[in-house]
């Protein structure tokens, strides 16, 4: 196996780490490169899109999972496909929506790897349906660190099953995954957006979406203060009938060549931004037929996106907020933010439908926040306050985003911490796969 020194970061490019990466293609290639004795331990990397150090191991080594990315077999008696690990949602996509065939839950860029969607356990806009990644999956197969290939599901190994979904790579890797995909009658979705001009509007407007649409997100102004606090937009989205027209075409794809400086984003140009934005979309609210790219990976449309925030990067902060507590949690949050000035025009609301079935899943019942935060003096502590504000109001930081968490939070955000250290002990007790960001929230405990 080929082992190459290498440079690599998390997608908000605040985290970086230079170790021995790996790209194989065979089933001998992997099991050779996961057969190291090396110090600091072996981790798989998909596509690199969690924004922190979920998919980085400064201290050992990378496997990517880039080239084990075909696919295997499909039914289309059944709609499961079965993939490797290392094949992507655009991948999918390409080859399955012609036919009228989707993932049935997908993340915000078609750029993830399905084995990484499962390490993370991702949620789409259509969490309250439709449930995070991991309910969709059948089966997977996992290369244990003994060298050993287990086929996993839900019934006949729970804690495995459980462990591994949502695990963040650390029971072993998964080779290949059993997915059922979710016929579709056209590749389009019909979008009513709809203005609103303070939280309890933004938070109204996501309620009743549930009631009709399949798919929701809203966009928020976090420059917005006072009566305005929490004003935004709401779009709420239903896949199309067979042979509806689209009413606009995915634009050309652009590429940042270069990174931005930062004052490209400095809080005057993403607070007039804001107001652009919110403005964009008319009073009385729009209805539009797009075409699903353009719907659920709007920032696809432009490669390389995290460049915009210059040399240093960014850190995301998402959180997950339980349901009664969050009118009161999400108005204080967003108060704060908006107070430091700090955030970036990328700002994304959400309602989640309930618990993941991993022991690390992200979701609850309830509603997520998200927003971007160029790293600036100050940035630290104001994710600080927010970690802190988000324990007091019971929620949970979402891993793949988190570069900055504190590990004492860890287990009063995540419960089923204690089930998943058990589950790691028993697979991987020499502790064989590891991660920075394993190392500095001491996801196993304490050595
Ligand atoms: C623009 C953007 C939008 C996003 N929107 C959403 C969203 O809407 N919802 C959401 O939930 N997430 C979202 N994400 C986060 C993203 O979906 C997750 O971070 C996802 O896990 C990334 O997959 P990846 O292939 O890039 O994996 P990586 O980031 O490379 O790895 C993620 C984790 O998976 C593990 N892993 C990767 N492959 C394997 C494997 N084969 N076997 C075992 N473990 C493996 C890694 O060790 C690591 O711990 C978004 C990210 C971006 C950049």
């Amino acid at each position: 196996m080929i082992w190459k020194q290498t440079t690599l970061s998390g997608w908000g490019r605040s985290l970086w780490a230079n170790m021995p990466v790996a790209r194989p293609e065979t089933m001998a290639a992997l099991r050779s490169a996961i057969l190291t004795d090396e110090p600091g331990g072996i981790l798989p990397r998909g596509a690199g899109r969690s924004y922190g150090d979920a998919a980085l191991n400064g201290a050992g080594r990378l496997v990517l999972t880039e080239r084990l990315n075909r696919f295997l077999d499909f039914d289309p008696s059944t709609g499961r496909l079965v993939a490797e690990a290392g094949a992507t949602f655009n991948d999918l996509l390409t080859t399955f929506l012609p036919r009228g065939w989707m993932a049935p839950v997908t993340p915000g860029t078609a750029f993830v790897t399905l084995g990484g969607a499962l390490a993370n356990d991702i949620h789409g806009k259509n969490h309250d349906r439709d449930g995070s990644f991991a309910r969709h999956v059948v089966w997977f197969d996992l290369l244990a660190a003994s060298g050993e290939v287990l086929r996993v599901d839900l019934e006949n190994q729970p804690e495995l099953f459980q462990a591994t979904v949502g695990g963040l790579g650390l029971t072993g890797m998964v080779i290949a995954l059993c997915l059922t995909l979710r016929q579709v009658p056209s590749a389009a979705f019909e979008v009513s957006e709809e203005r609103a001009s303070d939280l309890d509007g933004l938070m109204a407007g996501l309620v009743r979406a549930r009631d009709f649409a399949s798919h929701s997100v809203a966009w928020i102004d976090a420059f917005a203060r006072g009566k305005s606090l929490g004003r935004g937009v709401v779009e709420a989205a239903n896949l199309a009938p067979a042979g509806t027209v689209l009413s606009e075409r995915r634009h050309r794809r652009l590429t940042l060549p270069i990174d931005l400086s930062p004052q490209v984003l400095s809080p005057l140009v993403v607070a007039a931004f804001n107001c652009a934005y919110y403005r964009r979309t008319p009073a009385g609210g729009r209805h539009r037929v797009v075409d699903a790219q353009s719907f659920l990976y709007p920032l696809d449309a432009i490669g390389d996106w995290n460049r915009l925030y210059g040399r240093r990067g960014f850190h995301q902060f998402q959180c997950a907020i339980p349901e009664a507590e969050a009118p009161r949690a999400l108005r204080s949050l967003l108060e704060a933010i908006a107070d430091a000035r700090g955030a970036s025009f990328l700002a994304v609301l959400k309602t989640l439908g309930g618990n993941g079935p991993g022991y690390l899943s992200f979701p609850l019942k309830g509603w997520t926040l998200a927003l971007d935060f160029p790293v600036r003096p100050g940035t630290g502590e104001l994710l600080a306050h927010l970690e802190a504000m988000t324990l007091d109001h019971g929620g949970r930081i979402y891993l793949a985003k988190d570069s900055v968490m504190a590990p004492a939070s860890l287990p009063r955000m995540y419960p089923g911490l204690d089930l998943y250290r058990k589950v790691l002990h028993r697979v991987d007790p020499e502790g064989h796969w590891q991660s920075d960001i394993a190392r500095r929230l001491a996801l196993r405990g304490a050595p």
